[in-house]
């Protein structure tokens, strides 16, 4: 029997719907949550995500600053803007949209941001203290990853979960919230031997690659929870995941699309942790 679709359109809807009554009972209260979005440079797919996430804050009713900054912009006036957005109170989440030109230190640029204003969740002490477990802003397609999951009913606590791919910004994070869910977590990577042998014995296989279709029924054990991270775009303009979704689909239990699956709930924890800041930050939480 064919995997049960996990749509991370619809769950990522109701969460921004119950997102739009809170910003509702804020605004009657005379507050807005506010996203800062800083973009350098012309990458074409930046735009497209800055654009999205420019229409979500205008959505849900959120206050939003877009700076566009031209791609010879210097490293100095990066982290001027950053450390005004850091000071101004009608802005409670900084988003700086990488990748960053080449001559800009990312490291340096996303340290600038205040910790309690760093939606992303890149700053090294939110990193931190999600490695220790401390309360901390998460890093939004982590995040998304973990709801998707917790939304099939399947329980995380004593599973097995195999992640692939061990970036900073979605394998290893990934795995650190797995394993908060008291799951038992295996990581693979490019060195990785027996791959497929190790991934299929995942109740809960999660795969952030960047190799379209790479992942197809062999990996899969039958019933696993199998979610897709990837967004690859293929020759022919469409977008595609890590794993083959036809062949794995088949084998799983449940299953995410791309698109529609981890992509939308990226942008909706965004929201989420822009809102969280902000109640924070004016002492409502
Ligand atoms: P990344 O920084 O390039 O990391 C890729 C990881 O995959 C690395 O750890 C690499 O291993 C591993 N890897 C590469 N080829 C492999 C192979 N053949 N077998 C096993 N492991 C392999 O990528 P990322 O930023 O994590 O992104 C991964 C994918 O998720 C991309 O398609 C990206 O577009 C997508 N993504 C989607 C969202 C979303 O909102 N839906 C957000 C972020 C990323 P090594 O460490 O050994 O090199």
């Amino acid at each position: 029997m064919a995997a049960e679709i996990i749509s991370g359109k619809l769950i990522s809807e109701e969460i921004r719907g119950n997102i739009a009554e809170e910003v509702q009972v804020l605004a009657s209260k005379g507050f807005r949550p506010g996203l800062a979005v800083v973009l350098i440079g012309e990458d074409p797919a930046s735009h497209v995500y800055v654009r999205n996430k420019e229409k979500a804050c205008h959505d849900l009713g959120f206050y939003s600053e877009v700076h566009r900054l031209p791609e010879t912009a210097s490293q100095e006036e990066v982290l001027t803007l950053v450390n005004k957005l850091n000071s101004q109170d009608s802005i409670h989440g900084i988003l700086v949209q990488l990748p960053l030109p080449k001559h800009i230190d990312e490291k340096a640029v996303l340290n600038a941001i205040a910790v309690e204003k760093d939606v992303d969740g890149f700053h090294p002490i939110n990193v931190g203290n999600l490695v220790i477990g401390d309360d901390s802003l998460l890093p939004c397609t982590p995040a998304g990853v973990i709801k998707l999951i917790k939304r099939t009913g399947i329980e995380m606590s004593g599973k097995h979960a195999v992640v692939i791919g061990r970036s900073n910004i979605v394998g290893k994070p990934v795995s650190l919230l797995l394993q908060r869910e008291n799951a038992t977590v295996t990581m693979c990577h490019s060195k990785t031997a027996n791959m497929a042998e190790i991934a299929r014995m995942a109740d809960i296989l999660v795969v952030a690659i960047g190799r379209a279709k790479m992942i197809d029924a062999s990996y899969v054990k039958p019933g696993a929870v199998v979610i897709d991270v990837g967004m690859n775009r293929l020759d022919n303009g469409k977008l595609a995941g890590d794993v083959d979704y036809d062949s794995a689909r088949e084998v799983a239990g449940y299953i995410t699309p791309v698109p529609g699956g981890v992509g939308p709930m990226t942008i909706t924890m965004l929201m989420k942790n822009t809102l969280l800041a902000s109640k924070r930050l004016n002492g409502l939480v």
